[in-house]
């Protein structure tokens, strides 16, 4: 058997990501590859770092976007922060909070558990009782945004009833930068990372992360060695350190990080509060339509994340079919429910490029010529 070339169809990304990429992108992508250590690479790094400080709302040195997807850029924070024996308090309202979990244990941490429903954001009042509870934790770490259900949380509440009992903040803002207000000055957030492929609109496997100068020392005052070479960060710090001179950590993925500096100047353009409306402007005229087709959503209005529709599925239809369909019928890919939402929830995205009036046309004709 000969192997071709492979030719994917043209479909509309409106999952829980990736989402569709900008075409902008896609051409920033298949430009030259040049050596990762070239002067001219160096600089684009140096400005992607400003375009990430931007995007991040974060005037912190160290942001910077980890070679590897999101789930390295969660795993990033935890090596790096926790120390075996160490108490975090971990806020678990869908599937990402579980893995912040399952990252604690591993790093030889103690995971204090603050359980919220899921399509609940984490309720502030909860994570008070877990710190009063817990004097001798040293870090609360949450989701931002959860994508399993579709539920944001209030990220700057949280972060001030850590800094009440002096503890740092980990938090996953994978589907939440670019998509929904997220300041991590204003708010003094302290280890936060992202993905490329959610609101960027940019390709998978790159995960914007940023520390603060108080996690920095934390970091600075590690008693063991991180046990990931790869991703200890004190080492790649200097891989990215603008002054000059850098050295060789890992190979880069070059024109990927073209693609990444290319997604965060059409952002910077766009300008964050415009994204942000935009994203808004999308979810109202898709929640308008779907309530007409009568679904209705997972998440209350309050808490709910506008790129990231779960709604239910309604009863008495075909879960895997009608996905199925509209992959076939209209190239058109929503996601299946996840966890304890399987076989439950659809996960219909906007995200990024797909935040558009087209879009959100395009999924309600799909949905109700499907439905029917
Ligand atoms: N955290 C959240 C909230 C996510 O939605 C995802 C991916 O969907 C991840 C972490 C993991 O990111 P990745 O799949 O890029 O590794």
């Amino acid at each position: 058997m000969t192997i071709g070339s492979f030719y994917p169809p043209q479909r509309t990304l409106m999952g829980p990501g990736p989402s569709d990429i900008y075409p902008q992108v896609l051409q920033a992508l298949s430009r030259p590859t040049v050596g990762h250590l070239d002067p001219l690479f160096i600089g684009m790094m140096d400005e992607l770092k400003q375009l990430l400080q931007y995007a991040f709302q974060t005037q912190n040195p160290f942001t910077i976007a980890v070679s590897a997807p999101g789930s390295a850029g969660m795993e990033a924070c935890f090596v790096n922060l926790v120390e075996p024996g160490e108490k975090v308090i971990v806020c678990r309202n869908g599937v990402f909070g579980d893995r912040m979990r399952e990252n604690v244990e591993r790093c030889g941490g103690e995971a204090v558990m603050v359980e919220n429903a899921w399509g609940e954001p984490v309720d502030p009042q909860l994570v008070a009782q877990a710190l009063e509870a817990n004097p001798d934790a040293k870090i609360v770490a949450f989701v931002h945004a959860e994508t399993s259900t579709g539920a944001l949380s209030d990220a700057e509440a949280i972060a001030k009833l850590a800094r009440q009992h002096d503890c740092l903040t980990i938090v996953d803002a994978v589907t939440s930068l670019g998509g929904v207000p997220l300041l991590v000055d204003e708010w003094q957030l302290d280890a936060v990372y992202s993905g490329s492929q959610k609101c960027l609109s940019c390709v998978p496997g790159l995960s914007p992360l940023t520390f603060s100068e108080r996690a920095v020392a934390k970091i600075q005052q590690r008693q063991s060695k991180v046990q990931s070479w790869f991703l200890d960060q004190s080492l790649v710090l200097g891989y990215w350190s603008g002054e000059g001179k850098r050295s060789y950590h890992h190979t880069a993925p070059v024109n990927s990080l073209y693609a990444l500096h290319e997604a965060l100047v059409l952002l910077k353009n766009e300008g964050l509060e415009s994204a942000w409306q935009r994203h808004r402007d999308a979810h109202r005229e898709l929640r308008d339509g779907l309530e007409k087709l009568g679904i209705e959503f997972v998440v209350d209005e309050a808490y709910r994340l506008p790129q990231l529709n779960a709604v239910y599925i309604p009863e008495g239809v075909d879960d895997t079919q009608v996905r199925q369909t509209l992959l076939e019928r209209y190239n058109l890919e929503i996601g299946a429910g996840l966890g304890a939402l399987a076989g439950k929830a659809w996960r219909i995205g906007l995200m990024g490029y797909a935040a558009r009036s087209e879009n959100v046309a395009l999924c309600l004709k799909a949905l109700e010529s499907t439905l029917k």
